[in-house]
């Protein structure tokens, strides 16, 4: 048997500007990467690595995410200041896929699946311990696949002369769910220097 006691300790995590911050208790035994084309564009990488929490055992613990509904099915949380994704939402399910990226220490959590291998980058070879669970329809099923893509706001793979982001799909960005004037940790910003200071908070 694996080793499963990472499911029962609790992990905080939160995003890159610290404006939305999450407390676990629980964990789902689903750490995997998903390289589906839509996780890819949603964390803009080459794959989006989650692990599954039920909603009760997830509290935002400072500010809230903005969501971006990808499809008629799943909402994409992220941190409305700084862009991080945070989360995988089926709205027809009970919990959320966390971003592993966005926990303080990821490295305590395995990844024991890769699916949505339609997707994988030509460079990325399989993961030696993660089982591999097929492409997204071997996975999810030929009906749930067309039916993301009949209500996909996901702009397509090539440029567009026009186009009309689907914004009432967007929720949240932008706007304050924590104080207007964000503190940071060092209490300091040096004024008319936001490069130097960058550099010093990445
Ligand atoms: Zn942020």
């Amino acid at each position: 048997m694996a080793d499963d006691s990472y499911r029962t300790r609790e992990y905080s995590g939160g995003c890159q500007c610290g404006a939305v911050r999450f407390h676990v208790t629980a964990l789902k035994g689903n750490p995997h990467l998903c390289h589906c084309r839509m996780c890819q564009k949603a964390v803009g990488n080459l794959f989006a690595a989650l692990i599954g929490v039920e909603a009760g055992n997830l509290t935002w613990t400072r500010g809230t995410p903005a969501t971006f509904r990808s499809s008629g099915h799943v909402d994409r949380g992220f941190c409305g200041r700084c862009g991080t994704p945070l989360y995988y939402r089926n709205l027809e399910g009970t919990g959320y896929g966390v971003t592993i990226g966005a926990f303080d220490d990821p490295g305590q959590l395995p990844i024991l699946f890769e699916m949505g291998l339609e997707g994988r980058h030509p460079s990325l070879a399989p993961l030696t311990q993660a089982q591999q669970l097929g492409t997204t329809v071997e996975a999810d099923g030929a009906e749930a696949v067309e039916d993301i893509a009949r209500s996909n706001n996901q702009h397509p793979d090539h440029d567009t002369s026009d186009w009309t982001p689907h914004m009432s799909s967007v929720r949240g960005a932008g706007t304050a769910s924590t104080p207007s004037t964000p503190r940071f940790a060092t209490g300091r910003r040096p004024p008319g220097s936001s490069s130097r200071w960058r550099t010093r908070s990445r």
